[in-house]
C-alpha cells in the first residue's frame, strides 16, 4: 500500500478543521488579517455574521436547498471506466463538479456568500474576477437574490473573456473595466478593495477562493465543504470504505480544500494538490507558488508566493485562467508544511494532452484547471495497485476553454485529428 503516514509533528489538535484555523485567523504561521486599518471593522463583522449565521439551522437549511435545486446538488461520483482502463493502475473515479449550475465549484462559495449578505442585512455585492468564471458565478446568485452586482475586471481579460463579460452583463451585473497596471486580475482586486473600503457599511465583497484575510479562508472552505462531505458518503455507498488518494487542482486552493477537508484527519488519506507549472517551473513563467514560492504576504494573508529576489510579487502565468495567481490559500501552505498534503506542478503542456485524453475516453470536457489534475495520473497511477481508489476533483468543465485549447495547437501546427 502506498501512504504517506503523518508527519510525526503532527497531532490531532492541527488537524482538527474546528481549531484552525486559530482564533486569530491563523494556520500555523500562515493565513492572518495583513489589512488597512480601515478594513478591520468589516472583517470582524463578516466573522460574527459568519459564526452566527452558520451555526443557524434555518441558514443550512436555506443553504442546502438551493444547493440542491439551484446548484444542482448533489454531484455525482462517476467511475470513469476506460480511464481506468487506460493506466491499468488503480480505479479512478471523478466527483463531478462540472455538472453543477454554472459549470464548476465556484457557485458553491458565491451562493453561501450571498446568502450571508441578505442576513448582513446588505444589498451590494462587489467582486474581482481574472477569467470570468467567478464573475459569472457571483453575478448568478446576486441574480437570484435581487442583489446589486459589481464586477472588477481588468481590461485585458475582459478581451480576453468576452464572452464571460457577456453572461455577467446578461444577469444584470455591472462589469468595471480596470486600466491601470497590467489590467488584469491583481489591479482589479486593488480596485474592489478601495470600493470595498469606501461603500464597507452597504457592500459585502465576495472573494473567490480560500485566500484572503480572514475570515475568508475560513468560510469559503465551509462553503465548499459539501464536496468532501458528499464524497465520503459516496465513497461509503460504492464500495464501503474510504478513497485512498484525493487529487485536485490547486489555484487558490478552494475546490481542493473542499474536497480535502473532510478527510484531513483520515491518515489513510493521500492528499494531492496540482499546481500549474506553467511553461515549466525552471522558467520564470509559471504558477507553481507552493513549490517554488517563498512566505510573504499577498492579499490580506501569510502563505506562500511567487517572488523574486527582492520580494516583489512575480507574474503568474498558466494556460489556464483560473490557475494563474501568484498566491495560494493559506491552508494549502499550512498542510504542506505539516507534510499532512503533497503538492506537484504539471505544464501547460501536460495539462492540454490530459484535457484531450479525458474528452476522448471519457465523453467529458474538464476545464483547463481541472485538466491538470488529470494530467498528474500519468505520475500517480503507475504508483497504484488496483485494488486503490482515487478520487479526482473534477472541478469545472471545459466548454469555457476550446478556444484556448484550439489556439494552442494550431500554433504548435497540429490539428485535433492527430492529437492523441
Ligand atoms: C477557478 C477554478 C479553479 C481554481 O480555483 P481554486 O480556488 O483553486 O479551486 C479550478 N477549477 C475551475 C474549474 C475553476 O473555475
Amino acid at each position: 500500500m502506498t501512504q504517506t503516514p503523518l508527519a510525526p509533528r503532527v497531532n490531532a489538535a492541527a488537524l482538527d478543521p474546528h481549531l484552525r484555523p486559530d482564533t486569530q485567523g491563523r494556520f500555523g504561521q500562515f493565513g492572518g488579517q495583513f489589512v488597512p486599518e480601515t478594513l478591520m471593522s468589516a472583517l470582524t463583522e463578516l466573522e460574527q455574521a459568519f459564526e452566527q449565521h452558520w451555526g443557524d439551522p434555518s441558514f443550512r437549511a436555506e443553504f442546502q436547498s438551493l444547493l440542491r435545486d439551484f446548484v444542482g446538488r448533489p454531484s455525482p461520483l462517476y467511475f470513469a471506466r476506460r480511464l481506468t482502463e487506460h493506466y491499468g493502475g488503480p480505479q479512478i473515479y471523478l466527483k463531478r463538479e462540472d455538472l453543477n449550475h454554472t459549470g464548476a465549484h465556484k457557485i458553491n462559495n458565491a451562493l453561501g456568500q450571498a446568502l450571508l449578505t441578505v442576513r448582513m442585512g446588505k444589498k451590494r455585492v462587489i467582486a474581482e474576477t481574472g477569467a470570468g468564471q467567478h464573475g459569472v458565478a457571483t453575478a448568478t446568485v446576486c441574480a437570484r437574490f435581487g442583489l446589486e452586482c459589481v464586477v472588477y475586471m481588468g481590461v485585458l481579460d475582459m478581451e480576453r473573456q468576452a464572452p464571460n463579460v457577456q453572461r455577467m452583463r446578461m444577469l444584470g451585473a455591472e462589469v468595471r473595466g480596470v486600466e491601470s497596471g497590467t489590467r488584469t486580475l491583481k489591479d482589479a482586486l486593488s480596485e474592489a478593495i478601495r470600493d470595498w473600503v469606501t461603500n464597507v457599511e452597504t457592500t459585502h465583497y465576495v472573494i473567490g477562493t480560500v485566500a484572503g484575510p480572514h475570515p475568508y479562508p475560513k468560510l469559503v472552505r465551509a462553503f465548499h465543504d459539501v464536496i468532501g462531505q458528499e464524497t465520503r458518503q459516496q465513497c461509503q455507498e460504492k464500495w464501503g470504505g474510504l478513497p485512498d488518494v484525493l487529487l485536485a487542482c490547486v489555484g487558490g486552493g478552494s475546490n481542493a480544500l473542499g474536497l480535502f477537508n473532510e478527510f484531513v484527519r483520515e491518515p489513510t488519506v493521500r492528499l494531492i494538490g496540482i499546481e500549474a507549472a506553467g511553461e515549466g517551473i525552471q522558467t520564470s513563467r509559471h504558477a507553481a507558488t507552493l513549490t517554488r514560492g517563498r512566505v510573504g504576504v499577498l492579499h490580506g494573508a501569510m502563505s506562500y508566493l511567487l517572488q523574486d529576489e527582492e520580494g516583489q510579487v512575480q507574474e503568474a502565468h498558466s494556460i489556464s485562467a483560473g490557475l494563474d495567481y501568484p498566491g495560494v490559500g493559506p491552508e494549502h501552505s499550512y498542510l504542506k508544511e505539516i507534510g499532512r498534503a503533497e503538492y506537484y506542478a504539471v505544464t501547460d503542456d501536460e495539462a492540454v494532452e490530459a484535457l484531450l485524453m479525458a474528452s476522448r475516453l471519457e465523453g467529458i470536457i474538464p476545464a483547463l484547471e481541472t485538466a491538470h489534475a488529470f494530467a498528474y495520473l500519468e505520475t500517480l497511477a503507475p504508483q497504484l495497485g488496483p485494488e486503490q481508489r482515487v478520487v479526482l476533483n473534477c472541478s469545472g468543465r471545459g466548454d469555457k476553454d476550446l478556444n484556448t485549447v484550439f489556439n494552442y495547437l494550431r500554433q504548435r501546427g497540429r490539428s485535433l485529428t492527430e492529437s492523441l
